[in-house]
């Protein structure tokens, strides 16, 4: 097991409905350390890619792109979520829908902070049905700015988000990968990595 799996079987809490609790070390009280150790990961994994930028989404996206932006030297940008419907010339904008309230939020960058010259990492902390993602990806390439790579701290793998966006082609890093998790005896299987 690796630094971020460790972590999750120690003080991860499985849930019903196939929803991870990481509360105390990434989602609500933030361990900065393991945060470094997560950057210096993702600078590993997208070593030799020529980015400029890393874009992620608010609220839990962005500790964690913040810290990792430390290893790349770059800039973070931050979808920020809005329920207004004006539709504003000066911004990128998605709809998103969100696994843990099941909702549709529509995200927007503004266009002063992302353009077609850009070189984008995408980060999040998860990565479920991928409508994040999506939404993010789209935005990206909006701009006509390309997508380098995207880094994910958790990917649940029972869920299909993750082989959606491998198969657009898109280098997709997720740091530790949950096969399968049972909440009735906590158990958790990762799937093995490569690297
Ligand atoms: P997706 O758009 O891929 O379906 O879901 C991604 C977003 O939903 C993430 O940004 C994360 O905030 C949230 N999310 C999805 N599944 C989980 C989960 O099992 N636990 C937690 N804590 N958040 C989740």
């Amino acid at each position: 097991m690796n630094f971020l799996e460790e972590r999750i079987v120690k003080d991860g809490v499985v849930k019903e409905g196939g929803v991870l609790k990481v509360d105390s070390f990434l989602n609500h009280q933030m361990d900065i350390q393991l945060f470094e150790t997560m950057g210096e990961e993702f600078k590993r994994r997208f070593a030799g890619k020529a980015i400029n930028k890393i874009l992620t989404i608010e609220a839990s996206g962005i500790g964690i792109a913040c810290i990792a932006a430390r290893h790349f030297d770059v800039p973070v940008v931050f979808a920020k979520k809005t329920k207004s419907i004006n539709i504003d010339g000066e911004v990128y904008a998605a709809e998103v829908e969100s696994f843990t309230h099941q909702t549709v939020n529509r995200v927007i960058v503004s266009k002063k902070f992302l353009s077609a010259e850009d070189r984008v990492l995408i980060i999040d902390d998860f990565l479920a049905n991928g409508c994040a993602l999506q939404g993010l990806i789209q935005i990206v390439e909006g701009a006509g700015a390309r997508v380098e790579g995207i880094g994910i701290a958790i990917e649940k793998g029972f869920q299909p988000g993750g082989q959606r966006i491998r198969e657009r082609g898109y280098q997709l890093e997720s740091l530790a990968i949950v096969e399968d998790m049972d909440c009735r005896t906590g158990k958790i299987r990762f799937r093995p990595q490569k690297v």
